[in-house]
C-alpha cells in the first residue's frame, strides 16, 4: 500500500456549498491547508456536487485502497484460495466488510 501524498485531515467545505466554496483540510477545528475553491458553475447542485466530490476524494482513495487490500489478500487466501465470495469466506469477510462500509460511507456524502 502506498503511503499518502495528499494533505492530512479531514476535507470539508467551508462555507456554502457551491460556487465559491472552498475545500480545506482540518484537524478538528484546525484548517491544516486550503485545498481548492469551486468556481462554477454557479449556484447550482452541480456546483454543490462539485464541493462534496472533492471534499470526499481522501475517503475515496481510503476505499479503493480498501477494495484493493480485500482483493489482494482474497486471490491468496488460505480458506477459500479465490474462489468464494470474499462475504462468505470467514477470513476475508472482515475485508469485505471495511470495505463495503467506506464505500457506503463515502457515497452517503456525494
Ligand atoms: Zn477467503
Amino acid at each position: 500500500m502506498s503511503k499518502v501524498k495528499h494533505t492530512h485531515g479531514t476535507w470539508t467545505v467551508l462555507g456554502p456549498v457551491g460556487a465559491g466554496s472552498m475545500i480545506a483540510a482540518k484537524d478538528g477545528e484546525t484548517v491544516l491547508a486550503y485545498i481548492a475553491v469551486v468556481y462554477g458553475p454557479g449556484q447550482t447542485k452541480e456546483s454543490a456536487g462539485n464541493s462534496e466530490l472533492i471534499a470526499a476524494s481522501p475517503e475515496m482513495l481510503e476505499a479503493l485502497r480498501a477494495y484493493q487490500k480485500l482483493d489482494d489478500f482474497h486471490a491468496n487466501c488460505p480458506e477459500c484460495e479465490g474462489l468464494e465470495q470474499p462475504e462468505t469466506c470467514a477470513k476475508c469477510f472482515p475485508l469485505a466488510d471495511d470495505a463495503r462500509l467506506k464505500m457506503r460511507a463515502v457515497l452517503a456524502k456525494v
